[in-house]
């Protein structure tokens, strides 16, 4: 049922009995109202109206984030419609866009026919721009910072309706707050971009040893733009890639085997197979690797293609964000744990990134070089496999070097731990309660990570 919001100018309606829920299906709410706005005033008159009610107000972009930052049982607002094009300009390589647009329609739209591209991406791209910010969602690249030091300036709606744009000039320290903010500070209606020339990708990719890499990690890491590597739990290989910029022509034949039915089933059903008897994890996980991986690989393709890879299907995931020079020690005694633990499902891959320090206030890479291993227990099927022990495990080592949570997957950290683990962390508390006083962007999950006193309570 849709419930009209009226104002002099304009009309809105909200949805009543729409649920939302994220793409691994691991988070779901169900909203008051559900709206979709598309035009600045309707979004304006959606926060009029929580207003008077006293509404709690959540905005959301494509869904994708694995925990419940995005839930609400307020006013929802979806911003996947408010997704147009503002400004492009070639001469700067700059664009300017409503937040809500898909990061694959900007670049293959938009970016792309104009000869430009962005600097570096994550692993998906069907995410909408402003979630991608909200969250500081990275990609990989020492010399590059997480996605959001991409950004040159931000316009976002307050809570009390009134329009506001921050940048590198103007609004310095709400800049540095919006780059990262969980959608705490306002509604982002739009987002300018500082891109590059559209360029292609050489990646090459190949298989060794976690010893290997890690006793000559600084010379991979420097040997490549964007250089990664993944580890296939429960055994001691890895896939090591570096992506660099290339003026040769596309060649690219890699994704043969992903891109079919069989290949996305035979893991699904393989990893399936496993829970029932858990202690062949391993043996899947090492035959996998021989079969798909045990042979170096090169392709080249745009960027886009290149930076991207599958996700296959819904998965539990975490993603710990520690300073580089630990990564060794970190990834050694996970192995360890691995090792004692066999029975454990931990599917593939243990994906370790690389990116440059910002000085973003809640950023993961706040202030040091940073490397980010991202775990994860898929559920083929969307059968539940226990992870409990796993990432209390792995959360374990990596809180003792300082680790911070990937602010869009789920944790179990609050505002108290947050604030020894960001320096400017009560500085962002103190902007957030300046630009939304009454709590309207609140949520479960906000509430948790921003506010001492709702532990207290
Ligand atoms: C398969 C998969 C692969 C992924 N790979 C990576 C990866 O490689 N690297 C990485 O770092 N992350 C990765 N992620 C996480 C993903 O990048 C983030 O969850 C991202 O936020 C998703 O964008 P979204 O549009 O779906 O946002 P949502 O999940 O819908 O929202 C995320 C947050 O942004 C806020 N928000 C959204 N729009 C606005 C707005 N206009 N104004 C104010 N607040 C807003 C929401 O309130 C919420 O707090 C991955 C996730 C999945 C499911």
């Amino acid at each position: 049922m849709k419930v009209s919001v009226n104002m002099a100018s304009c009309k809105i309606s909200g949805e009543q009995g729409r649920s939302f829920t994220n793409w691994a299906t691991t988070f779901t709410c169900k909203p008051e109202l559900y709206f979709e706005p598309t035009t600045t005033e309707e979004i304006i008159q959606i926060l009029k109206e929580a207003r008077r009610l006293s509404k709690r107000v959540k905005v959301c972009g494509y869904g994708h984030s694995p925990s419940d930052i995005a839930c609400t049982d307020g006013y929802m607002i979806d911003m996947r419609r408010f997704n147009q094009l503002i400004d492009i300009n070639e001469k700067n390589c700059t664009v300017k866009v409503q937040s809500g647009c898909l990061l694959k329609d900007l670049i293959d739209d938009v970016l792309e026919p104009h000869g430009m591209a962005m600097q570096n991406i994550a692993a998906i791209s069907e995410v909408t721009i402003a979630g991608m910010i909200c969250t500081g969602t990275h990609g990989t690249g020492a010399n590059y910072g997480i996605i959001s030091t991409q950004v040159l300036e931000i316009e976002l709606i307050t809570a009390a309706g009134k329009e506001v744009i921050c940048s590198h000039t103007e609004n310095t320290d709400l800049f540095r707050a919006a780059c990262c903010s969980l959608g705490a500070l306002g509604v982002i209606t739009a987002v300018t971009l500082q891109c590059e020339p559209a360029f292609k990708l050489h990646q090459r990719q190949w298989p060794g040893t976690l010893d290997e890499v890690l006793d000559n990690l600084d010379e991979h890491i420097a040997s490549s733009e964007h250089f990664k590597f993944s580890l296939m739990p429960h055994t001691e290989s890895v896939l090591m890639s570096r992506m660099d910029r290339t003026k040769e022509p596309v060649s690219d034949v890699s994704s043969w085997f992903w891109s079919t039915f069989v290949g996305y089933h035979c893991v699904q059903f393989a990893y399936w197979l496993s829970s029932f008897f858990p202690s062949t994890v391993g043996f899947i996980n090492r035959t996998l690797f021989y079969l798909l991986f045990s042979k170096p690989l090169e392709r080249i393709n745009i960027s886009r293609k290149v930076f991207n890879f599958d996700c296959f299907f819904p998965q539990y995931v975490t993603d710990w964000a520690i300073p580089r020079e630990h990564t060794a020690t970190v990834l050694r005694e996970l192995r360890a744990w691995l090792r004692e633990n066999p029975n454990q499902a931990a599917h593939f891959w243990i994906e370790v990134r690389f990116c440059r320090s910002d000085n973003i206030m809640i950023s993961p890479a706040y202030g040091r070089d940073t490397c980010f291993i991202n775990i994860l227990v898929y559920r083929p099927y969307g059968k539940f496999i226990p992870y409990a022990n796993y990432w209390a495990a792995y959360e374990n080592i990596v809180k003792r070097v300082g680790g911070r949570p990937h602010w869009a997957k789920a944790h179990k950290e609050t505002a108290k731990e947050f604030s020894h683990m960001y320096p400017e962390f009560n500085k962002f508390c103190e902007i957030r309660q300046k630009m939304d006083p009454q709590g309207m962007f609140l949520n479960a999950y906000l509430e948790r990570v921003l506010c001492m006193d709702s532990q207290q309570a």
